[in-house]
């Protein structure tokens, strides 16, 4: 028998027949739609989502589609028509998946919204994310306090405030955030907007695209700061912020006795945390990818094999449709004095990514 066994495994071998068996086939192929290669920190989510997906036992399909909305389309329909068993999309523009959705559902397949809520369509079955709102607070918190510490026999504080892309649901949820701290100081007194340029309709920045912010702040300071100088910039994102700085840097802050205003910024990519070294960049959020990956893997065993998802939150992100039931994980605060115990403490980053 054992003979006869080897024969057959000899000859299925032979003919190119025998597989081993394959269980991440049998637990289903997930479909991951990432918005763009060009910030890092999208670059770890879809290398954290394909190693924890497979170590689960799942085949991944990962795609990026370099900000482009036409190009996000026609890769999630592309899963759809080779059978994904489920997909998860951090969308480009939230708003513009609906049809696309559709298909999924028709199709049997469904959705994970991943970090950036899907608007418009009851085809979505969970959000995992951080607690936006609060990435908001941390970023206007660490402004004021660096206000403090650099200027503080300045009053009132000069602030501009910029805004991330108006067709990302996170940025509203920033912007809110952040101006539940900055509105009453602006109210006492304490902070002046030189500008008077506030509302996301107005401070926004289309894709996230850190040559607009930087074109729009030197508008602002050859409008604004020719008689005076700026203290602060609330910038919700690393790139918008190294847009920014050098913006600033080209009219002299930051030499001589012109001090750097506080910049903020959000994802502690490298370039950014390198900045906050060299004192330029005052501060970034860090929001732990290895952890949003953990949560979808998890949201993703519960849809394809029974079971209860990690979920926290059942009332903030209405999509307009329906109120998504929602992870928010826990975003922290980064700035000189503790960028290594987080970043390099938590294994996110290695030391010589920094000498
Ligand atoms: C993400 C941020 C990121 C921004 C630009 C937002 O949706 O939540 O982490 O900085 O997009 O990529």
């Amino acid at each position: 028998m054992k003979r006869f066994i080897a024969g057959l495994s000899a000859l299925a071998l032979g003919v190119g027949l025998f597989v081993a068996p394959n269980f991440a086939a049998a637990k289903g192929t997930v479909g991951i739609a990432m918005p763009t290669k060009s910030s890092a920190r999208w670059i770890s989510d879809g290398n954290s989502m394909v190693e924890q997906f497979e170590a689960a036992g799942y085949k991944t399909d990962l795609q990026y589609a370099e900000d482009d909305i036409p190009n996000q389309l026609a890769q999630i329909e592309n899963m759809i028509t080779k059978g994904v068993d489920v997909l998860v999309i951090a969308a480009i523009d939230g708003t513009t998946l609906s049809n696309a959705l559709e298909n999924a559902d028709a199709a049997g397949i469904q959705v994970i919204a991943y970090d950036r809520l899907i608007r418009d369509s009851a085809h979505v079955s969970y959000y995992a994310t951080f607690d936006n709102f609060k990435v908001g607070v941390q970023q206007a918190s660490s402004l004021v306090d660096g206000l403090k510490a650099r200027f503080p026999d300045v009053k009132p504080w000069n602030v501009e405030l910029f805004g991330g892309s108006p067709d990302d649901n996170n940025a509203f949820f920033f912007y809110n955030g952040a101006m539940s701290v900055l509105q009453p100081m602006i109210d006492s007194g304490e902070i002046a907007i030189g500008s008077g340029q506030t509302g996301m309709d107005t401070v926004g920045t289309l894709r996230w695209d850190g040559a607009v912010a930087q074109a729009r702040m030197d508008n602002l300071l050859s409008a604004h700061y020719t008689d005076e100088t700026v203290q602060g910039v609330l910038s919700p994102y690393d790139g918008l912020s190294i847009g920014i700085l050098s913006s600033l840097k080209g009219v002299g802050y930051g030499s001589g006795d012109q001090k750097m205003p506080i910049v903020s910024g959000q994802d502690a990519e490298v370039p950014s945390v390198k900045s906050i070294l060299a004192d330029e960049q005052y501060s970034t959020v860090f929001k732990d990818t290895r952890e949003l990956a953990r949560v979808t893997v998890g949201m993703v065993e519960a849809l394809l094999g029974g079971g209860e998802p990690e979920i926290n939150d059942t009332e903030t992100y209405d999509n307009g449709v329906k109120v998504v039931p929602s992870y928010l994980l826990e975003p922290v605060s980064v700035d000189a004095s503790n960028w290594e115990e987080i970043l390099i403490g938590s294994g996110y980053y290695e030391k010589s990514e920094f000498e």
